[in-house]
């Protein structure tokens, strides 16, 4: 469902502090749905940043012309001017705000007054405001409405922001004063949320290297500067290959594809030039249902040969080198910190703690789940033998839609019928309503600025009083120039230290967009995808932090509010509402929801495995010397050595591992999802147990309270036990996807 991450690379180098950032690549989503896995990238960005008084007269100067500086202004404590967005002021833009973030800077290191929270903690927090507000725009360009221009301009900007991000990170005297105050912390303890900024932000810069010797710093910096761009090339090379790879079918190849998807890919044959065909064009959303569909062998293959091997071509858009320069560059870098390697490095301030707590979680779920492969392939290959065909991975989505409709009576086309985006989009309101007590209204159109008429808004306040909690965005179709996949992202996250702000959040898919009049019919999968990105969104907004630092993600943390939310798409409320047929209106038959929940475990060989197949190739591949590494060759032995099922390959192939080598959000991080999936079939079985079943008050009011409004104000672990009164188990897990359950 994701194809490519495109160009996020700045969102990572500047990796360090206030505003986050998700996107979606990939999401456990373990509980009905057939292809259980899902993708989401999640990107927490920090920012630390300024705009300074000193600087003031020139900026105005600036803002005369430069929309993408001033102050946002409007309803609902100011929105951005995405009606007004000229990608030519971008530029200089960042320029601008750069440069005033370091002068914040320069402001707090040359206080001659010694290092206190206020004057040095909080004047941190506060810095960067233009700059901050700047790249809300950038990330629109980057993800939303991306342009040839704008790529060139990223390509340009990577560098100069990664050497931008080491100049403050890398600050002696910044870093002398928050180690004084981080130190005085010690011996008497501040507020509670106080402490925990403070040990976070202490931690951050000298994960980051602020302690090195200067020698030690300029190399630190320059390898920083030299992976952002090796990033940037990364992931454009995956761009290149599926957007050189699409493959054109005639009339007479259509055997097996559903009306919607011959009407969507003949719209984007001819939107391309090619008239009376169809394409099939390079990404997850079109390689996954022509795989499952397609009666045409050969051309099933066609298709799944040009997207796994993206980025493995062996030409100018080739990634093996620079995932081997990438290799090194991180292990050069953690080895200046003195760490053996990179995954050490990662892990420290995540859940997990260090790479073999991941590791043990993904080794005593991986066995059971090749072991279930095997019998995935055995159902599959007695179908398969009456077309004389031996399973091979280009077959698999294909026979096992069989085995499906055969072992379950399930047909995906029909459980469509039932799932419209806009009831769904209101099963989202009623779910906010019944465990955040929130109601989302419509804006009045035009009263707040979008950057495409599809997007729309709606205001989100409190049920009860009223109170005003903040404006939630929704970009639901697919278009050119934006990203694939779905993810959820902030313009404005909640803080009450420097004046009480609101949220600004959004949600965004890739739904095709229908005839007018048209509903859209989504599959059971995208419809927990989409509950899930509101997830993220509800976590945006119920945040009761004060200091923006606490409003960042722990990484194999932050999957477990959106994965939670998923859970509600299958309650017996939302489906009897809200799940209604298209044409009918009725509410989905009993046996069809019988016959889902049935098919819950199945297929779960297949994703588990392609899930665990990368989480494990994450990890290891920061684990080894990669001195005279050859990635291809690797890979394939690192395969052969987990006894890798021959009938599927790894979910993201490590050329294209765009988590992984994009940037460094999901770096050793990718069995995040797994580990947040622990948390979240042990919350859901919680609820399933609870007198109010899913809608129970007091285990609701439980979970805001302490797994939603704290984010990271709270150690997650902690968090976690004051919810359900004891550590996670990894058993409902395993029974979520029929597995038997290991000793850990
Ligand atoms: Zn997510």
């Amino acid at each position: 469902m994701i194809k490519h991450i495109l160009n996020l690379n700045w969102l990572i180098l500047i990796y360090s502090t206030n505003q986050q950032y998700f996107y979606k690549i990939l999401n456990m989503n373990n509980y009905f749905n057939t292809v259980t896995l899902k993708f989401v990238l999640v990107f927490s960005v920090f920012i630390a940043i300024t705009s300074c008084n000193q600087n003031k007269g020139k900026t105005q100067d600036m803002q005369a012309t430069n929309i993408l500086l001033e102050e946002w202004t409007g309803p609902y404590g100011g929105v951005p001017a995405f009606d007004k967005m000229n990608i030519k002021n971008i530029k200089s833009a960042l320029e601008v705000g750069m440069k005033e973030n370091l002068a914040d800077i320069d402001l707090i290191t040359k206080n001659s007054k010694k290092p206190t929270f206020k004057n040095t903690i909080v004047a941190l927090e506060k810095a960067g405001k233009t700059l901050n507000r700047v790249q809300r725009y950038y990330g629109i360009w980057s993800a939303n409405v991306s342009s040839p221009e704008f790529r060139k301009i990223q390509k340009e900007m990577a560098p100069v922001l990664s050497e931008f991000r080491s100049k403050i990170s890398q600050n002696k005297e910044l870093f002398n004063r928050i180690k004084t105050v981080y130190e005085n912390a010690q011996k008497n303890p501040l507020d509670d949320d106080q402490q925990r900024v403070i040990q976070i932000i202490y931690e951050r810069f000298a994960m980051n290297g602020a302690e090195l010797d200067d020698e030690k710093k300029a190399r630190y910096a320059a390898i920083n500067k030299e992976l952002s761009t090796l990033y940037t090339n990364f992931s454009n090379n995956i761009l290149a290959d599926e957007e050189n790879y699409v493959v054109y079918l005639t009339k007479d190849e259509l055997d097996g594809l559903s009306e919607a998807m011959i009407k969507a890919t003949a719209k984007i044959a001819s939107d391309k030039g090619h008239e009376g065909k169809y394409a099939i064009t390079n990404t997850r959303s079109y390689m996954d249902p022509f795989l499952t569909y397609s009666n045409e062998r050969a051309l099933r293959e066609k298709v799944w040969n040009n997207y796994y091997s993206r980025g493995d071509n062996g030409d100018e858009f080739d990634n093996n080198e620079n995932i081997a320069k990438i290799l090194k560059l991180r292990k050069e870098r953690v080895a200046l910190l003195g760490y053996d390697n990179y995954a050490d490095w990662r892990l420290q301030n995540r859940m997990a703690k260090t790479p073999e707590n991941a590791m043990r979680l993904m080794n005593a779920v991986w066995p059971a789940a090749i072991a279930r492969v095997k019998e995935e392939v055995a159902d599959m290959q007695a179908i398969a033998n009456k077309d004389n065909i031996t399973i091979k991975p280009w077959d698999y989505r294909f026979y096992a839609e069989k085995v499906r409709k055969q072992k379950y009576d399930l047909d995906s086309d029909e459980v469509k019928q039932y799932l419209q985006l806009d009831k769904l989009t209101q099963a989202l309101f009623f779910v906010a309503g019944e465990l955040f007590n929130y109601n989302f209204i419509p804006v009045p159109e035009g009263s707040v600025p979008v950057f495409h008429p599809d997007v729309k808004v709606w205001e989100v306040t409190n049920k009860t009083t009223g109170e005003h909690i903040g404006l939630w965005y929704l970009d639901p179709f697919a278009r050119k120039g934006k990203r694939s996949g779905a993810w959820a992202t902030t313009y404005r996250s909640h803080s009450t230290f420097d004046g009480n702000k609101n949220v600004l959040a959004s949600n965004n898919s890739n739904f095709v967009k229908p005839a007018p009049g048209e509903p859209v019919l989504v599959s059971w999968d995208d419809a927990s995808t989409f509950l899930h990105e509101f997830g993220h969104a509800l976590h945006f907004f119920s945040s009761e932090v004060k200091y923006p630092t606490l409003n960042g993600g722990v990484r194999d943390y932050t999957e477990f509010q959106s994965q939670v939310l998923e859970r509600w798409l299958s309650t017996d409320k939302v489906i009897n509402q809200f799940l209604v047929h298209y044409k009918t209106g009725k509410a989905m038959p009993k046996e069809l929801i019988e016959k889902i929940k049935k098919a819950s475990t199945f297929n779960q060989g297949f994703a588990t495995t392609e899930y665990l197949a990368s989480a494990l190739m994450d990890m290891k591949i920061h684990m080894v010397d990669p001195t005279n590494i050859d990635v291809d060759a690797f890979e394939k032995e690192t395969l052969t050595e987990m006894n890798m099922p021959k009938e599927l390959v790894m979910r993201h192939r490590t050329p294209h591992f765009g988590h992984v080598f994009s940037g460094e959000g999901y770096a050793t991080a990718y069995y995040g999802y797994m580990w947040a999936d622990v948390l979240t079939a042990d919350a859901a079985e919680a609820f399933a147990e609870a007198p109010g079943g899913f809608y129970d008050k007091d285990l609701a009011a439980k979970m805001v309270k302490y797994l939603f409004a704290p984010r990271n104000s709270m150690d997650p672990a902690e968090a976690y036990r004051k919810f359900r009164g004891r550590d996670a188990k990894i058993d409902a897990l395993m029974r979520d996807r029929g597995f038997p359950i290991p000793k850990i």
